[in-house]
């Protein structure tokens, strides 16, 4: 049967894939990390609408969602890709640092990604 064929097929390539994946995180995790640029990629959500169970054909009776407005979001997103290992961190956090000033004295609070560590 073809299928039977299929499936043997498939489970081949998911113990493969998990061997893979493995040998990723081994070779990611013992890497020390040399992270390249910090590329910053906003994602802009933009506003919806959520219809309500009516809007949808449910029918709760009284306890019908009624339907509602979702605002357009700008999330800021940064990545930064190791480059030796090729992992790639994301974050949305910021923290305030510092920045390295060259009149001494005279440093100034600067929001930077934090990818945590
Ligand atoms: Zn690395």
């Amino acid at each position: 049967m073809e299928t039977d064929k299929l499936k043997l097929e498939i489970a081949a390539l998911e113990h493969q894939l998990g061997l893979k994946k493995e040998r990723l995180n081994r070779i990611q995790n013992g890497c020390k990390h040399d992270w390249g640029q910090t590329q910053f990629v906003p994602d802009y959500q933009e506003a919806y609408y959520i219809p309500s169970d009516r809007e949808q054909g449910i029918e709760l009776g009284v306890d019908s969602r009624p339907g509602c407005y979702v605002d357009a979001e700008n999330t800021r997103i940064w990545t930064r890709t190791c480059r030796t290992c090729g992992e790639t961190q994301t974050t949305q956090r910021t923290k305030k640092t510092l920045s390295a000033s060259n009149v001494p004295g005279c440093g100034c609070e600067q929001e930077v990604p934090d990818f945590g560590g």
